[in-house]
């Protein structure tokens, strides 16, 4: 791949076509549409990472879902998971304002960076083996373009899987669980799980806990203390 900014990178993954599955499933449901979103255009494309372009903190999640970020084309925004990721991220001020509902509303990340392990929604949110290791190196060349990176924290196994594999970790690898953690060279590896509707429904996840993993991650990168809450440029 080639690609020497942020920029070129989100590009050439929007424009990415290289696994066929997914490829059909993320236009498929692009054109069928879930009933309450018949009026709005899907975004139906690969789902490029979102956020601050020097994050010390890289959030990496399982894949774009098919009624959220594969309609509004922004990760984890337009479905209940990203309600309660962004949500979290305003109360720890890594987030100017906590609804995140489409490209065009505002959002700005400061020093968080929100990225996955594989850009196009798959069926079932279950991406096979292959396309995570063919869509690796888009997680691997987002964290080289981001060298001031101290922290990653993972959504769920999946993203943990890719964290590990996108930093070439050493075996044994830690196992994942909330709240796991791992110091990986210079860098710190939190686990959390997924804020999907059925964690948070059955209390699996709640926000205390996602507060208190971001706080963990605060403390580990020595992240900035002022607020995104404040910025308005
Ligand atoms: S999942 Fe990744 S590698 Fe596969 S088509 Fe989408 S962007 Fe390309």
């Amino acid at each position: 791949m080639t690609g020497s900014s942020l920029a070129a990178l989100e590009a050439e993954i929007v424009s990415c076509r290289a696994c066929p599955r997914l490829v059909a499933w993320r236009e498929e449901v692009g054109r069928v549409k879930r009933r309450a979103f018949a009026d709005q255009e899907y975004w139906a494309r690969p789902v490029p990472g979102f956020g601050d372009p020097d994050p010390w903190l890289v959030v990496v999640g399982l894949a774009p879902s098919a009624h959220g970020a594969n309609r509004t084309g922004r990760v984890f925004t337009g479905d209940p998971s990203g309600d309660v990721l962004f949500s979290a991220l305003w109360r720890a001020g890594l987030a100017s304002q906590p609804e995140s509902t489409g490209r065009g509303d505002g959002m700005r990340l400061r020093g968080c960076r929100v990225a996955a392990a594989v850009r196009c929604a798959p069926p079932d949110n279950r991406p096979a083996p292959d396309e995570r290791s063919r869509c690796r190196p888009y997680l691997v060349r987002e964290l080289s373009l981001c060298p001031g990176v101290r922290v990653l924290l993972a959504l769920g196994a999946v993203g943990w899987d890719a964290a590990l594999r996108a930093l070439d970790a050493p075996r044994p690898w830690p196992r994942f669980g909330h709240g796991s953690e791992a110091r990986l060279g210079d860098l710190w590896l939190l686990g959390s799980y997924h804020p999907s509707p059925q964690n948070v429904s059955t209390g699996r996840l709640t926000p205390a806990m996602l507060d208190g993993v971001l706080a963990r991650a605060r403390a580990l990168g020595r992240g900035p203390s002022s607020s995104a809450h404040e910025q308005d440029d």
